[in-house]
């Protein structure tokens, strides 16, 4: 049985005041579903602190070597070390703003494993891909140059988050989430084996919000959400929270 997951992601959001919202967070982190946020790098250790068990927490991005002369990047054992036990990985706006391709989301999700954090990997078509009917094509071909060999339900979640859907209030159909999902649980069945195949949570991320969040959870092989504006303040991330429980 795969555990729901609620998975915030600040992104460049949130001074050290923002981790009273955290507080706010706890009584629903402890039921059914596990929760997870992702602060901005500088917030990872208070967070860690913070959240206690209840809340697991992780960064957003991770170098691909364990240490060395890359000055402004964060390794995997840096994260590990503050209080992470996750990372988001190949975030859109990481492969928009750092040009970062399938091959430099693989040695990072390495690096991670190696570390002993547990990977949120993301994909996710544009609007120009979906409407040239390409989406299952190039989410196939972001699993398969993103995830490295050796992927297991506890090392990796797969986030599906259409690019034109995030930030901008436009979710997809059910219909259209459900196919998705169907064919990510395929690929990873085809290439990992049945039974991590099916370990693996899938996630759905692009304008979760509590109005939405239970019809969206509702649909097959989607095991939760990665949320990024309404994870911020506790009065919008609950409501998500609850919706999953
Ligand atoms: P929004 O929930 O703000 O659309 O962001 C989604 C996202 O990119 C999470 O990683």
């Amino acid at each position: 049985m795969r555990r729901k997951l609620a998975a915030g992601n600040w992104k460049m959001n949130g001074l050290s005041a923002a981790l009273t919202e955290i507080d706010g967070m706890q009584e629903a982190a402890d039921g059914a579903s596990e929760v997870l946020l992702c602060p901005p790098a500088t917030l990872v250790a208070q967070a860690a602190q913070r959240a206690g068990e209840a809340i697991a927490v992780g960064g957003q991005d991770c170098h691909a070597q364990a240490s060395g002369a890359h000055t402004g990047d964060v390794s995997a054992d840096m994260l590990r070390d503050a209080g992470a036990a996750y990372v988001i990985l190949g975030h859109s706006e990481r492969r928009t703003d750092h040009d970062e391709r399938d091959e430099d989301v693989r040695d990072k999700c390495r690096a991670a494993w190696e570390a002993g954090l547990t990977v949120v990997l993301c994909c996710g078509e544009s609007l120009a891909e979906r409407e040239a009917q390409n989406t299952l094509d190039i989410i196939g071909g972001q699993l398969a140059g993103s995830i490295p060999d050796g992927a297991t339900g506890h090392n990796l979640v797969v986030a599906y988050e259409p690019i034109w859907a995030i930030g901008t209030g436009k979710v997809p159909t059910t219909d259209e989430i459900g196919e998705v999902h169907d064919f990510m649980r395929a690929r990873l069945e085809r290439r990992f084996g049945e039974g991590v195949g099916r370990s693996v949570r899938l996630l759905y991320g692009g304008s979760v919000k509590p109005g939405n969040a239970a019809e969206i959870f509702a649909v097959s092989n989607v095991d939760g959400a990665l949320v990024g504006g309404a994870s911020l303040k506790a009065a919008d991330f609950v409501p998500i929270i609850e919706a999953l429980n």
